[in-house]
């Protein structure tokens, strides 16, 4: 039996073949797949996966769009006030502001962001705003909260919680007011789907690092870094430090490595192994990755072990480990 892979393999070559040799540079090499795509399809990062797929799942088996799904799941993540790394439950930085970073992408390429956002419950909608209303990609800080009233969305009253607090009073005792890199504090979720017409999209949404300086940004809102869509090849998201992920633009290099052929499994493990080839200290954080290509195959990698994803597809939603890079 040819699996999906062989599947690609072979009509990778024949296409190649037909026209008349290897692909040459400056020629779109030709994409091709299985007829038998698992769709529609939705994965997102960690446990707080499970209800945002459900969510995503509503829009997707009823033949929404990818876009509306990988908006309305994430929505369910930030909404949640015991949420500890996304939307405003999410832990502050190192003077106690809780700062929000978003990206969303469509099937069409089109792209919005956010950072550095306060007091706005959701910034996955915020960005969608930026893409859908603004010739603009990215808004951050001041700028990004302004366009967010403008644009009906409302300064939300969420304070910090009284365990916020403490933990906060106890981070700055114990560590000095100087952030800490590990592999705690981080938890975003990033969320990639295909629906029933084949289309691509994905989100991702934190409150980034926990106790980072004021200002920072992570890999999150970067396109291409935190999250990246592609509706000729797939789509990618990433969670854990985000820092890592800028460093290699994770998620388009993903995307990239499907596009020339590789499985959604290998495209993750060659962007953990290029964070742990680059980065000497890779033991000492987390990286996870998620990809998803047009055939509705899957991957999942990371750095260390404990990352996990949902994945809903066939009408069931459920948790998976993944495997990861560093065994000792
Ligand atoms: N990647 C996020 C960041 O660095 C953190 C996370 O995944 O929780 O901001």
């Amino acid at each position: 039996m040819t699996s999906r892979r062989d599947f690609i393999k072979k009509s990778a070559f024949a296409s190649a073949f037909v026209l008349g040799g290897l692909p040459k540079f400056g020629k779109a090499k030709a994409l091709t797949y299985s007829t038998n795509v698992r769709k529609p399809i939705v994965l997102s990062t960690w446990g707080h996966g499970i209800p945002a797929n459900d969510a995503a799942w509503k829009v997707l088996s009823s033949g929404g769009r990818a876009l509306d799904a990988v908006e309305q799941g994430v929505m369910v993540t930030e909404a949640d006030p015991k949420n500890t790394s996304v939307g405003l439950g999410g832990t502050p930085d190192r003077d106690g502001h809780v700062t929000l970073d978003a990206s969303i992408m469509d099937e069409k390429g089109n792209a919005g962001s956010v950072a550095f956002l306060e007091h706005i419950l959701h910034p996955i909608s915020v960005a969608r705003a930026v893409m859908e209303k603004t010739p603009h990609v990215m808004l951050v800080g001041e700028g990004a909260y302004q366009f967010a009233l403008e644009n009906g969305f409302k300064r939300s009253a969420q304070e910090m919680s009284p365990e916020m607090k403490v933990a906060w009073e106890k981070w700055k005792t114990e560590n000095h007011y100087q952030p800490v890199i590990d592999k705690n504090n981080h938890d975003t979720i990033g969320m990639v789907a295909m629906d029933a017409n084949g289309d691509v999209s994905g989100s991702c949404t934190t409150s980034g690092l926990g106790w980072k300086i004021r200002g920072r940004v992570g890999d999150s809102p970067i396109i291409g870094a935190g999250m990246y869509a592609d509706n000729e090849v797939g789509a990618a998201c990433a969670t854990g430090l985000g820092e890592a992920v800028i460093k290699i633009c994770g998620s388009h290099l993903i995307v990239e490595l499907m596009r020339n052929g590789k499985t959604p499994q290998e495209a993750c493990e060659e962007a953990v192994k290029r964070i742990a080839k680059k980065q000497s200290n890779y033991k000492t954080f987390q990286v996870g990755f998620l990809a998803l290509n047009k055939n509705g195959d899957i991957g999942a990698y990371a750095i260390g072990k404990g990352f996990n994803y949902a994945l809903a597809v066939n009408g069931e939603n459920k948790l998976f480990d993944s495997d990861y890079l560093v065994k000792e």
